[in-house]
């Protein structure tokens, strides 16, 4: 916010002013909603060297964002009342809304515009406590399946069935690995080689009989 909670309510709520937020976080763990979620609030808008790969070129980023603005100034740190209710409001987005937990996915306004914004968040965003606290509180992100072909993809789901339904990310002939899938804790690669994330189960063979070997193998050692 670059300054108060109440500061924040009496600016947001002047038309002229023409800012606003989904939400605000109060230090002592207060949260206000300005903006309903299924409208864009004004507060993303203006893209100035972004360094965000989900951007679309050409598409008010206001469209397809939810922002979170949070009381206090650059290099504050953040009070724990702050951070309990800024991580239960992310919790309850990310449930709500289908959102991936990873880094593309809930970002800091400096990514849009790294130029007038590269202070938002401040200095003292606890990026990595609220990914860590983030990632602990949704399965859907301790373990990713990663198929390269679509033949895999039976084998794919019982991989997945095994831990729990987790996610399954199917490339069609795109060697890639998606972001989200490199924030699994764990990924397990079925008829593929290698990436490079550091936890990660190869199921795959010379060929797709040797690949299925693989997956029957460690679908059975239950
Ligand atoms: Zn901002």
């Amino acid at each position: 916010m670059a300054g108060t909670l109440a500061g924040t309510d009496s600016w947001f709520a002047n038309p002229t002013s023409k800012v606003s937020s989904h939400f605000g976080v109060g230090k002592n763990g207060e949260i206000h909603q300005y903006v309903d979620l299924k409208n864009p609030a004004w507060a993303n808008g203006g893209v100035n060297k972004p360094a965000w790969p989900l951007l679309i070129l050409g598409v008010n980023p206001n469209y397809y964002t939810v922002s979170i603005e949070h009381e206090g100034n650059s290099g504050d740190v953040m009070p724990e009342a702050q951070y309990q209710a800024t991580l239960a409001l992310h919790r309850w987005l990310v449930g709500t809304l289908g959102i991936p937990v990873t880094r593309d996915n809930i970002i800091g306004h400096y990514r849009i515009d790294s130029v007038n914004k590269s202070n938002c968040p401040g200095t003292g965003f606890p990026w990595d406590r609220l990914f860590k606290d983030l990632q602990e509180g949704s399965d859907v992100l301790k373990v990713a399946v990663l198929l390269y072909t679509k033949d895999d993809f039976w084998a794919g789901v019982d991989v997945a069935s095994k831990n729990g339904n987790c996610a399954v990310f199917v490339r069609g002939g795109d060697l890639s690995v998606p972001a989200e899938a490199m924030t699994a804790k764990q990924l397990i690669v079925v008829g593929g080689g290698k990436t490079k994330h550091p936890n990660e189960i190869l199921l795959s063979g010379k060929d797709k009989y040797d690949t299925a070997a693989a997956v029957a193998k460690y679908l059975g050692g239950n």
